[in-house]
């Protein structure tokens, strides 16, 4: 048996999805920029999946723009606020992803880059965010992300997008995680840019799009063609795009159901822990709001905490031990570190699908308990 936990890192395709995909790499491989009748069709069919995309977060389509991926859609945001809105500071958080805070790392040296407070449970000290968006006159962009993909941890999108209307900053929001999961309605909360990336929605890899609000005039991130009008050049990945409209259709059509399945395999694998193993806690806040996906657990210290991540892959079980760039290795997170120091607790990231069941939480606790001692144990290991 395999059980696959690791859904924050990247998400089983949707056969539905396949499907929907196999024409536009058999038959319709048309250029979507050719003006024949075959690129026309692809290029309807671009069109027809923007409109999906457009539609379920009550955006216009002349906001939605395809891409690679989050990557590429948060690298776009923060590169292009700052080429083209004039930005030359940033605020954001050290528990962001590394596509954000490696771009931080990388910005010129005027561009002046603050790390809000981050409080001892991963949400924001938006009391530290409003001070900082108080002082300075820098043009100002926020980055912060909606859910974190580590710790599930939520950013209360309306309060910092009132916050940043209030104080005329820009708002992008790393939404790659939230995007498929959550409602998301961009006419309820203003934000300039937010980003989505269809493999975490049961989509393709490699493609993405980010939203961008129609008062944000920014330019092509890529240069060349003038594919996405304009705005990203490059060959559409029209597969690509038309699997990521299908999945994110199917979230949204399918949330309420895949969440309640969702959230009651997370509670039965958060109440098994407590119930057979001493001293566990969790990073999650899995009985108040989080991203339902992430149950993050910590673990003591022993010897065989030390290679926990190892060992639940021998018993068949992919977990992780942070974000995807660490995923099946030992590596530390910086989240965890961000949070609560160096710690010789064994963090490790169970994340869900609505393809997972009862039973692998079954499997996943039986195999723990020949992994890690559990409670009442005489035996040692
Ligand atoms: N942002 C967050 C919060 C993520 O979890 C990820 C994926 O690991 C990304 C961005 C990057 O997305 P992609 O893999 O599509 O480049």
């Amino acid at each position: 048996m395999r059980v696959y936990l690791d859904n924050a890192a990247t998400t089983k395709i949707a056969p539905e999805v396949l499907e929907a995909m196999l024409p536009f790499m058999r038959e319709h491989y048309g250029n979507p920029s050719s003006i024949h009748a075959q690129g026309r069709r692809a290029k309807a069919a671009i069109e027809r999946a923007r409109k999906i995309v457009a539609q379920h977060l009550n955006a216009s389509i002349g906001e939605i723009f395809f891409t690679s991926g989050g990557t590429e859609s948060n690298n776009m945001a923060i590169k292009c606020a700052i080429r083209d809105l004039g930005v030359t500071r940033i605020i954001s958080s050290p528990i962001e992803h590394h596509c954000i805070l490696h771009t931080l790392e990388d910005l010129p040296q005027n561009i002046e880059v603050e790390m809000v407070k981050i409080l001892e449970d991963g949400k924001v000290d938006y009391e530290d965010l409003e001070n900082r968006l108080k002082s300075g006159t820098d043009k100002t962009l926020v980055s912060l992300m909606y859910a974190n993909n580590e710790i599930g941890v939520l950013l209360d999108l309306k309060r910092v997008s009132d916050l940043c209307a209030e104080h005329s900053a820009y708002f992008h929001t790393d939404s790659v995680q939230t995007m498929g999961h959550f409602p998301m309605d961009v006419k309820s909360f203003p934000v300039h840019f937010m980003s989505g990336s269809a493999h975490k929605f049961h989509g393709p890899k490699g493609v993405g799009f980010i939203y961008i609000n129609q008062d944000s005039q920014i330019k092509s991130f890529l240069q060349g063609g003038a594919q996405e009008r304009n705005m990203r050049a490059g060959t559409e990945n029209i597969y690509g795009i038309i699997g990521l409209a299908k999945a994110f259709e199917m979230a949204i059509e399918e949330m309420d159901q895949r969440r309640t399945h969702i959230q009651e395999i997370r509670s039965n694998l958060a109440k098994g822990l407590l119930e057979n193993f001493e001293n566990i806690r969790f990073n999650t806040d899995w009985e108040g709001e989080s991203l339902y996906t992430v149950l993050n657990v910590s673990f003591p210290p022993s010897e065989h905490a030390d290679l926990l991540l190892l060992n639940l892959d021998i018993a068949g079980i992919s977990a992780s031990g942070g974000s995807a760039c660490s995923s099946g290795s030992e590596k530390g997170s910086h989240v965890i570190e961000a949070l609560q120091g160096k710690t010789d607790r064994k963090n490790i990231r169970f994340s869900f699908s609505h393809y997972n069941t009862a039973e692998e939480i079954d499997f996943l606790l039986e195999a723990l308990k020949k992994i890690v001692t559990p409670k009442n144990s005489e035996v040692t290991q």
